[in-house]
């Protein structure tokens, strides 16, 4: 069986690339519900070839409407995560295939992935492998910049369901590894309010806010520490209506990384007992813990030893890393439920302009995903 996967997988590299490309030309903005929805569709059409198979729809509002899809009965539950959103603007890349690359918005974060995924349920489906337990595969579309507010809830329902999440993410840059471990995330929005004053005729009756808000940034900055893998970036600024007025306010956008779960909580204190030097300035701290870590656990690595195994098999290394980027596989790892991450198209620039997958890993990575379900849900 285990062959028969590889043998029927490997030679599929250009069919599985002929439906990533239209996934990825179908272009999905995250703020972009008209867009996002019509490539929930393109993947939808993608399920009616292969499996004559609808899914329950969750509509949404303000985001695309999420989507599952069940295959299989039992009792236990094997959970497959994906979102379909991307960080790119319409129109902003456009796919191309250059040699052993395809790029374009999404490709490997992570429309290439949700391919690869749904390529690993056909061969199961093809080579007539029965499913004993349930397997779900779950579409989400608000993930990127705004770390899935809105299907947090509907990912953590499903994980506690769930013996094992996978989650067909890009593999990591370099070495094709599996991510067993990733960072949390905190987001925060400082603002600074100070006091206008003209800058000519009465420059000390104001309270500048972008100077106080230096200050802070100074500061927080200083909190990053490489050692510990902690790091605090000020992403966007913005203050002040004019060179020849004291601005009333000024705002920063932060993102902080974090390995561990304490560590976050760490960083949440001190960000929370932020004050200005000014007592006459006032801020305000709004944000957060918005991700939380993933963290190997004992039970995770014996999902990544099931793959490596079988990498070996057919001849393809597979290593194991640990990354910065979040996924929504953090949700279900916070809940305890083993989760194995990375399990999607090889390649590189997740979010950057050279965002590419290398084709000739597509049959090999699906069947190492078609592999690792058949272990967990087809066994008796
Ligand atoms: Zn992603």
């Amino acid at each position: 069986m285990e062959e028969n996967i590889y043998t029927w997988l490997k030679g599929q590299n250009e069919a599985i690339l002929t439906d990533i490309k239209k996934i990825v030309e179908r272009e999905s903005p995250t703020l972009n519900k008209e867009l996002v929805d019509a490539c929930g569709e393109e993947i939808r059409s993608l399920f009616r070839t292969y499996f004559d198979n609808e899914p329950e729809i969750f509509p949404r509002t303000r985001f695309g409407d999420h989507f599952k899809y069940t295959f299989g009965q039992g009792e236990q539950q094997i959970l497959i995560l994906g979102h379909f959103d991307t960080v790119w603007p319409e129109g902003k890349l456009t796919y191309r295939v250059e040699g052993n690359r395809a790029y374009g918005p999404g490709i490997i974060d992570m429309k290439g992935g949700l391919v690869i995924a749904i390529w690993a349920l056909k061969a199961l489906k093809e080579l007539g492998l029965p499913l004993q337990k349930r397997v779900v595969f779950l579409f989400n579309s608000d993930h990127e910049g705004v770390a899935s507010p809105d299907s947090r809830t509907l990912i953590e329902e499903e994980a506690k369901k769930s013996v094992a999440v996978l989650v067909p993410e890009a593999a990591e840059a370099n070495t094709h590894a599996l991510k067993l471990e990733r960072k949390g995330i905190l987001r925060y929005t400082l603002t600074v309010t100070g006091r206008s004053a003209h800058a000519g005729n009465s420059h000390e009756e104001g309270i500048n806010a972008i100077v106080e808000l230096a200050d802070i940034i100074q500061r927080i900055s200083s909190w990053t520490d490489y050692s510990s893998g902690t790091t605090v970036n000020v992403g966007q600024v913005k203050g002040g209506t004019g060179v020849n007025v004291v601005p009333q306010t000024a705002e920063a956008a932060i993102d902080i990384r974090v390995k561990t779960m304490e560590e976050a909580k760490r960083m949440e204190g001190l960000m929370n007992s932020l004050q200005v030097r000014n007592s006459e300035a006032s801020l305000e701290i709004q944000g957060g813990i918005v991700r939380p870590t993933l963290e190997q656990t004992n039970e995770s690595k014996k999902l990544f030893s099931l793959v490596r195994d079988y990498g070996e098999k057919i001849g393809y290394e597979v290593k194991a890393a640990a990354v910065g980027g979040g996924s929504d596989g953090s949700f279900a790892s916070a809940l305890g439920i083993p989760t194995l991450d990375g399990l999607g198209a090889a390649g590189a620039g997740p979010h950057a302009e050279h965002e590419h997958i290398l084709i000739d890993h597509l049959g090999t990575r699906a069947a190492l995903l078609a592999y690792l379900i058949k272990e967990l849900a087809g066994g008796a």
